[in-house]
């Protein structure tokens, strides 16, 4: 088999090289691996290979071609999935200590139905211990790099999703976005990130952080690709009640319909001190929209100043209780060295002493079980929820979550001539230099200042990057992406995204824009 440029493969041109047998889905996965191996060191995008499945899977898909049955799009495509979404069987540990010996008895629903398309799976992806962080160096197993510039972070939590898929080490992967999971590290590394519409992919099987704000969505090369595994993800599932059909107009935008669009840009977005490279980028993005023929219109929304605080309230909150059930009993207990404890005593003493026993597991696994982040969140969630503060706080900040969510609904009501998408910067940075936040949380914490807010109004919003792959490789001559990997690039080639925003279950439309974003800039 000739040599896969794997930096460059989509899921588009995996299908249809795989129909036209140019290679089978096992020396496909081969080639992966292999590669995998290569790369994963410097990049540690990866925290397990699932390779005795990937293995069985390829030869299933292999058999149907070989029988000549039609495939799914899907059918093949090798995929990385974040470590808090559960696979059977397999390494499930949300990038903690905590979890380190746990497996998943079941399948996430996302798992299922990618399953179901005959999907391959390659491993598990490196991210923020539970999700709680925006760089990648909140693992306890190691920080990501990005792969465009190995000093740099690949941002977070999804961090390992978008570094696999940007490094070519995987076609496309799952991520999780509670607050710009997705989008920011997508951003970061030049790849396509969408979250969907809350409420239109199934959590079950996503290990829980800030369960009013967790969605699960996909982390692609392209527009197009994102789409395929949207609508392989997508739908209502009984067991995760917040999830829904939903039928928005299904035909695909035309070159014509896009010359009907306005796009909002939010006042509060396009401030003086956004950085520049990001200003440039942005704007590049909107002048190649404006060729299309979009129209572009100020929009304010201003209750964004207070995204940040409501959602350091919010997400804590429920974050505390999520992670209570970590007792160090249930979840695979680990075999570390702080869950020993006097298990004679639970047996042969009074109750006190048992009690103190069990206490005793429970401090020792959850005080060396959880990363520092961790704990900060937990002990800044109890707070928040301890009676007496439960309404100066929680709920005070549920009411401006509701104002947040109504300025977007003013800015999208067609009757007063709304906008029907918003365009915004994904991150008020390009990727930073690893090291540079870590000690300082809040600096960390406005990484997320401009995908935070879509969180809390439950919207569709996507991340697309301003500049082509071409361009990359133009601004970087000689340098191949794949080269970066042993020799950084400089600061000022690195991928910057903008963000599209929807209305509510409209995911169509984001994706519709961007793919016509993509053809016209890729010629
Ligand atoms: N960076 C944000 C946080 O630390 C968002 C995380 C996420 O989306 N999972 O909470």
């Amino acid at each position: 088999m000739a040599s896969m440029d794997l930096q460059s493969l989509t899921i588009k041109k995996f299908h249809n090289s795989l129909i036209k047998k140019e290679f089978s889905v096992a020396e496909a996965v081969g080639e992966f691996f292999d590669y995998i191996s290569e790369k994963n060191g410097d990049i540690n995008a990866y925290l397990h290979l699932t390779k005795n499945l990937a293995l069985s899977q390829a030869s299933v898909v292999d058999a149907d071609l070989a029988a000549g049955k039609e495939l799914n799009i899907l059918a093949g495509v090798p995929l990385a999935i974040k470590d808090n979404i559960l696979i059977e069987g397999e390494s499930t540990t949300a990038a903690s200590k905590i979890l380190q010996n746990y497996r998943a008895s079941y399948d996430a629903t996302v798992i299922k139905k990618l399953k179901s398309k005959k999907a391959v799976f390659l491993g598990k992806t490196n991210l923020d211990e539970f999700a709680m962080g925006s760089s990648g160096e909140n693992s306890a197993f190691g920080v990501t790099r990005n792969p465009h510039d190995l000093e740099r972070v690949p941002g977070g939590t999804s961090s390992g999703s978008v570094a696999a898929v940007a490094a070519g080490m995987a076609v496309a992967a799952l991520g999780s976005d509670t607050g710009g999971s997705i989008r920011q590290p997508a951003s970061f590394c030049g790849v396509v990130g969408l979250k969907p519409t809350y409420g239109s992919v199934s959590r079950y099987g996503l290990i829980a952080f800030a369960s009013s704000l967790d969605q699960i969505g996909p982390v692609a090369k392209t527009v197009e690709d994102a789409e395929i595994l949207f609508n392989a993800i997508k739908g209502k599932d009984s067991f995760d009640s917040t999830s829904v059909d939903v039928h928005p107009p299904t035909r695909g935008l035309k070159i014509e319909d896009i010359k009907k669009i306005t796009i909002g840009l939010p006042e509060e977005y396009f401030t003086e001190s956004l950085n520049k490279e990001v200003a440039d980028g942005v704007n590049k993005a909107i002048e190649n929209l404006k060729n299309l023929g979009v129209k572009f219109k100020k929009i304010n929304l201003p209750n964004t100043k207070h995204a940040l605080s409501c959602y350091y309230i919010i997400m804590p909150a429920e974050a505390s209780a999520n992670l209570a059930r970590y007792d160090g009993i249930r979840y695979a207990r680990t075999n570390t060295d702080y869950t020993q404890t006097n298990t004679d005593s639970l047996h042969k003493s009074a109750f006190s002493q048992r009690k103190s026993a069990l206490e005793d597991i429970y401090f020792k696994t959850r005080g060396g079980g959880f990363g520092k982040e961790v704990k900060r969140r937990i002990i800044l969630g109890t707070f928040v929820l301890s009676s007496g503060y439960y309404d100066a706080y929680y709920t005070k900040a549920q009411k401006v979550r509701r104002l947040i969510k109504e300025d977007f609904d003013r800015a999208f009501d067609q009757s007063v001539g709304g906008i029907d998408v918003i365009l915004a910067p994904t991150a008020p940075t390009p990727a930073f230099k690893i090291g540079e936040k870590v000690d300082d949380p809040l600096s960390m914490y406005l990484s997320d200042i401009f995908t935070i807010p879509v969180n809390l109004a439950g919207l569709p919003a996507i991340s697309i990057p301003t500049r082509t792959n071409t361009e990359y490789t133009q601004t970087n001559t000689e340098d191949s992406p794949h080269k970066s990997a042993s020799s950084p690039r400089k600061s000022a080639s690195l991928p910057v995204g903008f963000q599209l925003i929807g209305k509510h279950f409209h995911e169509i439309d984001i994706l519709e824009i961007g793919k016509q974003y993509e053809l016209a800039t890729s010629r």
